[in-house]
């Protein structure tokens, strides 16, 4: 349990994950029916972009850097943005911490997060919110009792540090087995792109367990050396997913590029045939 997510907070893969979280939260909280936001791997909730670590990969200044100093960002990522700058500078709020900033008195978080010193900064983090829970747990084992949640509304974020060699098999189990339990859910699965066969034999586990309404966002940031691409399977997104989000992905991999070929694509995947 080495992974310290402070080495990429703010780098294109939160941006993306990060801008769409909030947009979909957005989305769910037109309705004032409670919703239940469970986060499985949820990090420390405030990143300190100026600590050694942040600044000694430089992501945060090509990731959400680059995306603050443009004058006219697309209209989905207004949630994001917003809370990003609300934040005292040169910080970065995580995953749990966007959702804090969101949340309605009627709205429920819960948090997991294995990491000692992660879950008790996280505390902090959300000390002030009294809709959240962190459990200091293995997100794993414990989505199969957070599902489905009271009033069945609400999402997932499975966002794992892919530390482990197994961690996209780790991640299709743990879904299914919960999307099992609440097929109404929204999931959001976050996951790098770095070796096409994993990901295609990842894509093709959910297809096996009939998995509808998948969605897919990539980004390549065309990045020489390290993490390039990344992306998120979202399941059940809202229907407005693909006409909001495409011309969002393509002005994020533009801003955020780091070489020529930089790109971003998505893609809705074909369901099981309709019985
Ligand atoms: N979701 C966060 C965000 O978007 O701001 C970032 C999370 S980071 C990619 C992954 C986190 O998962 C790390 O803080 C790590 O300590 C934690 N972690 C690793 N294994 C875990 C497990 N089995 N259950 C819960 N948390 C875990």
């Amino acid at each position: 349990m080495n992974y310290r997510h402070l080495y990429h907070a703010g780098n294109f893969a939160d941006v993306l994950k990060h801008g769409l979280l909030c947009w979909i939260v957005a989305y769910l909280q037109q309705k004032e029916a409670p919703l239940s936001f469970i986060d499985t791997h949820a990090g420390r909730g405030i990143y300190d972009l100026s600590a050694p670590e942040a600044l000694k990969t430089g992501e945060a200044a090509l990731g959400i850097g680059r995306v603050l100093a443009e004058a006219d960002p697309p209209a989905a990522l207004n949630p994001f943005l917003g809370l990003v700058r609300a934040q005292p500078p040169a910080t970065y709020p995580g995953s749990p911490r966007l959702l804090a900033g969101m949340v309605r008195p009627q709205d429920r978080i819960t948090a997991c997060e294995l990491h000692p010193e992660e879950a008790a900064a996280l505390r902090r983090a959300v000390a002030g919110t009294s809709q959240v829970r962190v459990l200091e747990a293995d997100g794993y084992q414990r989505l199969p009792g957070l599902v489905p949640p009271p009033g069945k509304r609400g999402l997932v974020l499975m966002d794992p540090p892919f530390e482990q060699p197994d961690e996209l098999a780790a991640l299709a189990a743990g879904f299914i087995a919960a999307h099992r339990k609440w097929p109404t859910g929204l999931y959001m699965l976050w996951f790098p792109l770095k070796d096409r066969a994993a990901f295609d034999r990842f894509l093709d586990e959910l297809r096996s367990a009939q998995i509808p309404r998948m969605s897919l966002c990539l980004i390549d940031v065309d990045r020489p050396q390290g993490l390039s691409a990344a992306g998120l399977l979202l399941v059940n997104a809202p229907y407005t997913l693909k006409a909001e989000w495409t011309p969002a992905l393509e002005w994020l991999a533009r801003t955020m590029a780091q070489g020529p070929n930089a790109s971003a694509r998505l893609e809705e995947l074909a369901g099981p045939p309709a019985s």
